[in-house]
């Protein structure tokens, strides 16, 4: 796994900064990186994936999450929509998309609408059969990596309940409208998509029926949270460096800023946050490694932690840099917006503080 490391370290070289003043990450690096299975690393390697454990597939989105938020915010995409497949799909569509996900072909999954962000069960998106056809009818938000994607795994509804079908992008019917201003993950390809009258065959229906819509969202969200938690984690690690070679590098009143006190304590601040959300996230890896019951759970626990840690360590970063962190690209900088976003998406603090509340007083004494 470090080989891989340093090879996408060396891919990603500089350029983090550029992507997000652009908005963009060359495409043909993305495809080149899906091809490598680098996107999806946990698709078992009979799909052409790297079959990586939770933990050390978590090591990894955790070195990306360092190095490019935008990147990381693809790969959490990618990965969702062939952890999606392979949960939720038959032995012949995993056989048919997932080496297709590892094989340069780039996903991105809608669930979110206007009128259903937090709360999914309002989803609006028909999926209604037609013969041997579907039709899809709706509109999704702020699909991450959908300018990018080649398929769509959207979420419907359909006759008897919930489901996610997979949509490729160039069928007639879709439209992939690009957010060009988000707060941040600017390279990260957010865009709304239209689906209108979209007719695709019966079979790109994952499973070929409905389920509960809970059931269905809380499963594919969440490869999306522990990708994201994980983020988090590579978000704080960026932040720790910065922080740490600023405070010993720059002096102030004759002595390095690591020597005065107040901001040494925000180093302390710095390191606990990271520390503490690797260790939550590790735990939960464990806890999918393992099948344990806590796995749901400790999911939710780590994203909700990693993202507010994530949240308060970048503010804290850009303030140990002040000016010298101050600037569109700057790897703080780019930290304090896209950490922000870390705490609305896959399960927003407010839905995980929520679940957290409900596990605790469903927990026996
Ligand atoms: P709302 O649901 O309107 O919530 C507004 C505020 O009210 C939030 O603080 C929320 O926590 C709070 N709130 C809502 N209900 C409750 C409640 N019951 N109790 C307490 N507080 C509540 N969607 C996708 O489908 N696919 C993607 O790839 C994707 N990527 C995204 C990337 C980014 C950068 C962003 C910003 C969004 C993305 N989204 C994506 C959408 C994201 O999932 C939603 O923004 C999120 O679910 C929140 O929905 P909302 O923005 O409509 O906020």
């Amino acid at each position: 796994l470090s080989g891989a490391m340093t090879s996408l370290t060396l891919r990603v070289g500089d350029l983090a900064g550029e992507w997000d003043r652009t908005g963009l990450i060359p495409p043909e690096l993305l495809r080149d990186l899906g091809a490598e299975g680098r996107l999806c690393a946990e698709v078992p390697e009979q799909y052409g994936g790297w079959g990586l454990s939770s933990l050390r597939s978590g090591a990894y989105t955790a070195h990306a999450g360092g190095l490019c938020s935008s990147l990381r915010s693809v790969m959490t995409s990618q990965g969702m929509a062939a952890w999606t497949i392979q949960r939720l799909g038959t032995a012949e569509q995993s056989a048919g998309l997932l080496p297709r996900l590892t094989g340069g072909t780039l996903a991105a999954v809608g669930f979110s609408e206007p009128g259903a962000g937090s709360d999914l069960a309002a989803m609006t998106t028909t999926v209604r059969r037609d013969g041997d056809t579907v039709v899809v009818d709706g509109h999704k938000k702020w699909v991450t990596a959908a300018h990018y994607a080649d398929l769509l795994v959207v979420v419907g509804r359909h006759e008897d309940g919930a489901v996610a079908v997979v949509v490729p992008t160039g069928t007639p019917g879709v439209r992939i409208e690009r957010i060009t201003d988000p707060l941040g993950c600017r390279a990260a390809g957010h865009a709304d998509v239209h689906l209108d009258g979209v007719r695709l065959s019966a079979d790109s229906v994952l499973g070929g029926h409905g389920l509960p819509t809970a059931l269905l969202v809380t499963t594919a969200l969440a490869y999306g949270r522990m990708s994201v938690a994980w983020g988090c984690v590579g978000i704080l690690r960026a932040c720790l460096a910065a922080a740490t070679a600023h405070a010993a590098g720059r002096e102030q009143f004759g002595r390095p800023l690591a020597e005065h006190q107040l901001v040494a304590g925000h180093i302390a601040d710095l390191y606990t946050a990271e520390q503490v959300a690797t260790r939550v996230c590790e735990y939960a890896g464990r806890c999918w490694d393992e099948g344990s019951p806590d796995q749901v759970v400790a999911t939710v626990l780590a994203k909700h932690v990693s993202a507010t840690q994530a949240a308060r360590g970048a503010a804290t970063a850009v303030q140990v840099l002040a000016s010298a962190g101050s600037r569109d690209g700057h790897t703080v900088a780019r930290a304090y917006r896209d950490a922000k976003l870390m705490e609305i998406i896959e399960g927003s603090n407010e839905l995980c503080r929520l679940m957290l509340a409900q596990h605790a007083l469903s927990a026996p004494g």
